[in-house]
């Protein structure tokens, strides 16, 4: 096994850390921003502490004007001057004289720019109902974009207190990490708005927000007050962000056994924002999709992810901004924690969602990702500011969390939960390495937590699990070897300790196992003979099985006796084996035919998937005959369910009503399902409560498959006048669903003139080059306008953007010889990954799509 070495990490690490000599205890900062010209001015006093004596003092700031420096203790006050190092994104003060050690306080006046690019202290623009333009100030720190707003000691580990006053035109409110403590007027008719002290926290936690926004009524949740924040007009979508806001904050406090840090908490919805949402202490800023909504016209999806964000940030005020990882190799834990937690809570705020089943389909996109050669180890190196920006990724979130629910599964909830909350109060206003945390649960548990989650944390990848039956039938055999769908010689021998829950039918009944596999190979023995067998019961195991045929045979022989978890696990195993060249297409297709009774949502979005990647990779002779099978498979479960909602049914009924009406349409080109689609969005038109909310994204997106020149424009229209963030998103993006060549060049100009935001316009970007009517043509259009985009969009959104080009299944060579002359800041490994994958893509084209439609094993 190859461990990371951290000791090699320090030394590369250390040009980018600031010197440790000079430390930050408090900041008094006072910032005045101006809404007209985009600018913003500010004086801050810093209480540090000199560790030695120092000639000058570093610290971070980027795209600032430093006016004044001094240095004061006592009556003894020493002048200094700045001087600005761009390229290490710092200020270096030097003074009259040797800075000597002590208390000192540090003085500095400044000046910046209120930028577009959504990171640091940056402006976001919306036009209210009469088309007038209103401009709000608002900041994104995380990662490393503090500094682009004051100068500050910029790395998590240097930990202080803040007090902000802001000054700022009367009509508008302020909002900041903690409640208002003092407000009055100041010169040229503004308010100085004064926020009390914060918690001991890090600078990327901090935030400020300006502009003319309202907030709801505050409701308690155990003495904090909670409440919304939203630009004028959106009350109406408030509620349940707040409501979800209160379950889950309440949740987490008694899940941590500790109460919440702050002295309130407020939700802001921000016109403008590059990620989905941020955990700022008190103040946690969304994009509008992932807070307002509403309840009566969303589907359940849409509503899922306002409660998985909201969720997910609130379990941050504890988890990052309490305990804070040491430096930003730790930020795996970080999210993979919230997003784990964030699971936790809206299992247990709506079970009925099967909240850990759906999570299935985010483990898989986390393992399409780590089955690559060009994966990364959970923990990973991270040197630079944008090696911290490449962190942000499917193997951070979705793969840190399956690994903590695998061990949570593992240990207990209740062991788990207890390590937890012991972890959190051994280090709270302080920072922490994942060593601390699994010495935490080992304490808890008296389990070998670490050395089980060191084989998974520091090393690529995740094993497939080979299943057997022994030659005495009693017994069975398990192997493991790294999952790999491109096999490199010599690569691949990683082990891992795999903690294996077996379910197991004999002649003596059905029983349970649990084993820990830590070598290559073990025996299980069993009571009776075998009649069957399931590995990684319950589903939450990363890893993939692999069943010899006569066990799979088994076990596709007991669905009724696995629940939707575990069918899903089986299903989702077989289709990764065929895309591994492990078994081939027609195993998938004669798996697909055995689910035909199939009721569960997640199981069959698990065999859609598969019909959605072949719809990429084939060529058009072979679609007809995909088309036909979709039809084939599909028809009968729609028939079962009905086109209209039962009463009393579950709200996953009729969500996957929504996706098998939505594939048949588009997939399986259906034309009474198409017909009847049109039809129901006609009703909807003229009666939006009219059509079960479920149902509205599948037609849709069937109206936009089949759509006119007067559906494109009409969806555009709908787009720019939306009444709901969801609204604004979903007829955004069904305009890159569309199938005219000329509808989708329009698409395509508007991602870079000025129609779309530019938080959304890369996402636009990514749909085009996933229509197989226009993927080349989008291909030539991002290539020509890559300077272009490159300027507007915010740069956490390139890499994404870029997975577009997964599908460009024949131009593989020409996307390869693009990124090895353009290179993508933020990119980490993300820019490798797709490559890869589209070597993937090729390579099973190449295997599997015969010449012949005939030969795909299809009838
Ligand atoms: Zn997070």
């Amino acid at each position: 096994m190859h461990y990371y070495d951290s000791a090699n990490v320090q030394t590369s690490a250390e040009v980018y850390r600031l010197p440790a000599s000079v430390k930050p205890q408090h900041y008094e900062i006072r910032l005045e921003p101006d809404l007209k010209n985009f600018t913003f001015s500010g004086e801050e006093t810093v209480a540090i502490e000199v560790y030695e004596p120092v000639n000058e003092i570093q610290l971070n700031a980027l795209e600032l004007t430093i006016d004044e420096v001094s240095l004061s203790r006592d009556s003894h006050k020493l002048s200094g001057k700045a001087e600005l190092d761009e390229v290490n994104e710092r200020a270096i003060l030097s003074f009259d004289t040797k800075v000597e050690p002590g208390r000192w306080s540090l003085r500095i006046k400044f000046r910046g720019i209120l930028n577009d690019k959504l990171h640091g202290f940056y402006r976001s623009q919306y036009k209210d109902p009469a088309g007038q333009t209103h401009t709000i100030a608002t900041t994104q720190f995380e990662a490393t974009d503090a500094r682009r707003a004051i100068p500050c000691w910029d790395e998590p580990a240097a930990k202080a207190t803040f007090k902000l006053t802001l000054v700022v035109d009367q009509n508008l409110a302020a909002i900041s990490n903690t409640a208002i403590e003092s407000e009055k007027p100041a010169a040229n008719g503004k308010k100085e708005v004064t926020f009390r002290q914060t918690i001991r926290m890090s600078t990327y936690l901090l935030a400020f927000v300006v502009g003319e926004f309202k907030a709801t009524d505050p409701v308690d949740v155990a003495g904090t007050p909670l409440r919304v924040w939203y630009v004028p007009g959106k009350e109406a979508l408030t509620r349940y962000g707040q409501e979800v806001g209160a379950f889950s904050l309440n949740f987490f406090a008694n899940y941590y056994g500790i109460k919440y840090p702050g002295d309130k908490l407020d939700l802001i919805a921000i016109p403008d924002f590059a990620a989905g949402a941020m955990e700022n202490l008190g103040a946690i800023t969304f994009r509008e999709t992932a807070l307002l909504v509403d309840e009566k016209t969303a589907s359940r999806a849409e509503l899922e992810r306002v409660a998985d964000v909201v969720s997910h940030e609130n379990a941050h005020m504890w988890f990052g901004d309490l305990v804070t990882m040491q430096w930003w190799n730790g930020i795996w834990l970080n999210e993979a924690f919230a997003t784990f937690m964030e699971m936790l809570a809206v299992d247990a705020w709506k079970p009925h969602w099967e909240r850990w089943v759906s999570f299935g389909l985010s483990r898989g996109a986390a393992m399409a990702v780590d089955g690559l050669n060009s994966t990364r180890s959970i923990e990973y190196p991270v040197h630079s500011p944008s090696d911290a920006g490449g962190m942000f990724d499917v193997l951070t979130y979705e793969k840190g969390a399956s690994v903590l629910r695998m061990l949570e599964q593992y240990l207990g909830a209740e062991e788990f939960r207890k390590g937890i909350s012991r972890y959190l109060r051994e280090h709270e206003y302080g920072n922490a390495e994942t060593g601390d945390l699994w010495d935490a649960l080992e304490e808890s548990s008296h389990q070998p937590v670490r050395r089980m989650m060191d084989t998974w944390i520091f090393q690529p990848g995740f094993p497939i699990i080979s299943v057997e039956k022994g030659s005495d039938g009693r017994s069975i055999k398990l192997s493991q070897k790294r999952f790999l769908y491109l096999r490199e010689p010599g690569k691949g021998t990683e082990q891992w300790h795999v903690p294996l829950m077996i379910k197991a039918a004999t002649d003596k009944g059905v029983s349970e196992h649990k084993l820990l596999l830590t070598s290559a190979e073990a025996a299980l023995q069993l009571p009776g003979n075998l009649k069957w067998v399931l590995v990684n019961q319950g589903g939450s195991g990363f890893y993939r099985v692999r069943y010899s045929s006569d066990l799979l045979a088994g076990v596709t022989a007991a669905l009724d006796q696995l629940s939707p978890i575990e069918r899903f696990g089986v299903v989702s195993d077989t289709w990764a084996a065929v895309v591994a060249g492990l078994a081939p297409l027609k195993e998938f297709f004669a798996m697909a035919a055995k689910f035909r009774n199939e009721t569960d949502l997640n199981v069959w979005r698990a065999i859609l998937g598969g019909f959605a990647y072949l719809d990429t990779v084939v060529d058009e002779q072979h679609r007809p005959a995909m088309q036909a099978e979709v039809r084939r498979l599909l028809t009968p479960a729609l028939e079962r369910l009905g086109w209209e909602p039962k009463p009393g049914e579950s709200e996953l009924q009729s969500q996957l009503r929504g996706s098998l009406i939505g594939a048949l349409g588009t997939q399986g080109e259906d034309p009474q399902v198409q017909a009847r689609a049109r039809e129901l969005y006609a009703k909807y038109r003229n009666a939006p409560g009219s059509v079960d909310n479920n149902l509205v994204p599948a037609i849709i997106a069937i109206v936009a498959h089949t759509g006119s020149e007067a559906d494109y424009k009409e969806f555009k229209e709908k787009f720019k006048t939306a009444r709901t963030p969801q609204d604004e998103q979903r007829y955004l993006y069904a305009l890159a669903d569309f199938r005219r060549p000329e509808l989708l060049r329009d698409a395509m100009q508007m991602t870079l003139n000025g129609e779309v935001r530019t938080q959304n316009a890369p996402y636009l970007m990514m749909e085009l080059m996933m229509n197989t009517e226009c993927r080349y043509e989008a291909w030539a259009f991002l290539k020509q306008n890559w300077d272009k985009m490159a300027a507007a969009y915010p740069e956490n959104a390139i890499p994404r953007m870029c997975g577009g080009v997964t599908s460009l299944v024949d131009q593989q060579p020409d996307v390869d010889q693009f990124f090895k002359t353009h290179k993508v800041k933020q990119g980490g490994k993300t820019i490798e990954q797709h490559l890869e994958r589209l070597r993937v893509a090729v390579a099973f084209k190449q295997r599997e799509i015969a010449p012949a439609p005939a030969d795909l094993g299809l009838k």
